[in-house]
């Protein structure tokens, strides 16, 4: 099926790695221009390989609005079009709400909240001219399956939920469609450095089947970047021109509610 993306340009933050990476690579392989971010420049040209006339990258923090804007104004400029945005950047803290400092639950809404108005932001007078906009927020199931664990990430979570069902609405009539996709627990650098800080005891494999028991993921495993990859795109696709406000649940039927 041809999902129509051939000669549309998108950013992607957090490229370097896992999901963002994954998805940069399928829409370079649709035929998209790529502009691509993360904080640390040479990993992501040693993930994505050297700037090509589809592909631009820049170490960029998406905790910084100037610095958003200006990797997005060079994007517009050498595509000429800026067709959507993948704000994918992130990762999550291991925290309960009371041994995290007030520093870092304002951390976690300047990397999972804020920096999705950096890029909006910065793109919106792109989006508007094109003929088939759309945002994807990578968010998690934490949103509304909040974890104790995890107590800032899990609210800044259901904050960007929030967020995307308001940009929806406020950017539909401009025919500027925000979606999310609300992920489980995927295999990626994440879960490695989990591994690793875990003692690295068992080798991953063992490790990462044992978690899916206890997280009593249906699918029986850990879900792979790429599976996350897919319905991003299908989301940017304009084939979805009539999805917005949506949430997809990308977890192997992790989600407990309904
Ligand atoms: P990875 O750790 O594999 O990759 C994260 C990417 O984000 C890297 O490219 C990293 O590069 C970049 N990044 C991190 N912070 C910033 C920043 N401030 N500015 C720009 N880039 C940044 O993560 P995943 O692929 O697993 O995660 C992708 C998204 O999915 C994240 O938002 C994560 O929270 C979310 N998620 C992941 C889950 C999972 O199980 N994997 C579960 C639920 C949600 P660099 O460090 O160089 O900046």
């Amino acid at each position: 099926m041809d999902l129509r993306l051939n000669g549309r340009a998108y950013l992607v933050t957090g490229a370097s790695s896992g999901v963002g990476l994954a998805t940069a690579r399928l829409l370079l392989d649709e035929g998209c221009a790529v502009a691509a971010c993360a904080r640390d420049g040479d990993r992501l040209t040693a993930a994505l390989g050297p700037d090509t006339d589809r592909l631009l990258t820049g170490a960029a923090d998406v905790r910084d609005p100037e610095a958003v804007r200006s990797l997005t104004e060079r994007a517009a400029g050498r595509f000429g079009r800026l067709d959507g945005v993948v704000n994918n950047a992130g990762r999550s803290l291991m925290a309960p709400w009371n041994g995290t400092s007030r520093d870092q639950w304002r951390a976690e809404l300047e990397l999972k909240l804020f920096s999705v108005l950096n890029t909006v932001e910065a793109a919106l007078p792109w989006l508007g001219a094109s003929d088939g906009p759309s945002v994807v927020n990578v968010n998690a199931i934490l949103a509304r399956q909040p974890e104790p664990a995890l107590a800032a990430t899990s609210a800044a979570r259901a904050a960007l939920l929030n967020l995307t069902r308001t940009l929806a609405t406020d950017l539909g009539p401009r025919g500027i469609r925000v979606n999310s996709v609300s992920l489980g627990l995927i295999d990626t650098g994440q879960w490695r450095r989990r591994h690793r800080e875990d003692g690295g005891k068992h080798d991953y494999t063992a490790w990462s089947a044992a978690l899916a028991a206890d997280r009593g993921i249906p699918m029986g495993r850990l879900g792979t970047a790429e599976e996350v990859a897919f319905p991003v795109v299908t989301l940017l696709s304009p084939r979805s021109a009539y999805v917005t406000g949506a949430t997809l649940d990308v977890g192997g039927g992790v989600s407990r509610y309904a």
